[in-house]
């Protein structure tokens, strides 16, 4: 029996081939070619099974969750791709359990609307939970390694559990992305108690400036590169009322190189925020390497300062 055939068996795993594959159906930045297979787990124990299935095949194989922060190349990825999407919560007092698969905007609702403070200002940020462990993702001074209190993963053996301290967060990075095997199923979260009205205000509000910056309809990743750590940077390169909570914005030094309203075919920069690059419609993900690295290069001769990207890779040589 091949692998496909198995996987067909598993119960509560839905299956995308062909041309419902193609990753730009599945990416916000609307890039990428096909997959040979994507695959989504409803329940863990199907999660589990589709995982033991491909890891004991020869097919490459990779998770993604919402595809929010996912480049994918025009020649699309040559193996599977398994997505997991459970997504309950249940709240005990000031905690919440979440399934790796819940929308963060739900999950940040689901607290507002208990009363449970910390994570309204992330309200606006896209993706499922899952990805946002593993990115620890973070907007307006708040951020998941703030509030979880640990994350259940499966590590192709046996469903493990870590601590806040063990999932090794800093800017951006977790464990999880040192170690892929690692797939997140879900996490535990702590909040201090807050007031429903106000928290569900704030995020409100957050989510009207956020999509003004970021319309909804924009194909894009949100931020493309990482914003640079001041204590990292020579001193006295950066004006010091561009410096934010100990990072600079890593648009501060695209936009002194030129890159505001840059555009090789039909990715651009946009006009008003030089870290925002999107797909204006007709976009290839060759043209978006090729435009991130033209960047990339400007602000190297200039500042002597490699840029990092936060989205990642897939399907390309260059490794996430
Ligand atoms: C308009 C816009 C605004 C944004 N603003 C912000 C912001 O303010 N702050 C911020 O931090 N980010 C921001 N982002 C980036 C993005 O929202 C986050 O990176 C988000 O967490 C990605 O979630 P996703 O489900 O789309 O992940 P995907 O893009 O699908 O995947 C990202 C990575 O997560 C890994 N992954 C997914 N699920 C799991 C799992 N269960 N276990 C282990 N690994 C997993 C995948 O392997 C992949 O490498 C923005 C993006 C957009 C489009």
């Amino acid at each position: 029996m091949t692998v496909f055939e198995s996987l067909r068996g598993v119960h509560g795993l839905t299956l995308l081939e062909g041309e419902r594959a193609a990753l730009r159906h599945h990416t916000r930045f609307g890039l990428g070619g096909p997959c040979l297979l994507l695959a989504d787990a409803s329940s863990e124990s199907a999660f589990v099974e589709a995982y033991r299935l491909l890891v004991s095949s020869t097919l490459l194989w990779t998770s993604i969750g919402r595809g929010t922060n996912l480049v994918v190349s025009d020649r699309g990825y040559d193996g599977a791709i398994l997505r997991y999407s459970a997504a309950s919560m249940t709240a005990d007092s000031l905690t919440i359990n979440v399934d790796a698969g819940a929308e963060l905007n739900d999950f940040i609702d689901y607290a507002n609307d208990r009363s449970l403070a910390g994570l309204e200002a992330m309200a606006g940020v896209p993706g499922w939970v899952g990805a946002a462990i593993y990115g620890n993702a973070g907007a307006y001074g708040q951020s998941i390694q703030q509030r979880l209190l640990s994350a259940r993963f499966f590590d192709g053996f046996a469903v493990r559990e870590f601590s806040n301290e063990e999932c090794g967060f800093r800017y951006r990075h977790s464990i999880f992305k040192e170690q892929k095997s690692r797939q997140i199923l879900s996490a535990r979260f702590g909040f201090s108690a807050g007031d429903a009205a106000a928290l569900r205000e704030r995020s409100r509000s957050i989510r009207a400036t956020r999509d003004a910056k970021f319309p909804p309809s924009m194909k894009c990743a949100g931020s493309i590169f990482k914003n640079l750590l001041v204590r990292d940077l020579p001193e006295g390169i950066v004006p010091s009322e561009k410096v934010i909570e100990g990072k600079v914005p890593a648009g501060w030094f695209l936009e002194q190189v030129g890159a505001r309203g840059f555009a090789i075919g039909g990715i651009r920069v946009a006009d008003y925020h030089g870290n925002l690059i999107y797909n204006s419609g007709a976009g290839t993900a060759a043209e978006l390497v090729e435009l991130l690295d033209e960047l990339k290069r400007r602000v190297r001769d200039r500042f002597a300062i490699v840029l990092e990207e936060e989205v990642q890779f897939l399907g390309f040589d260059r490794i996430i």
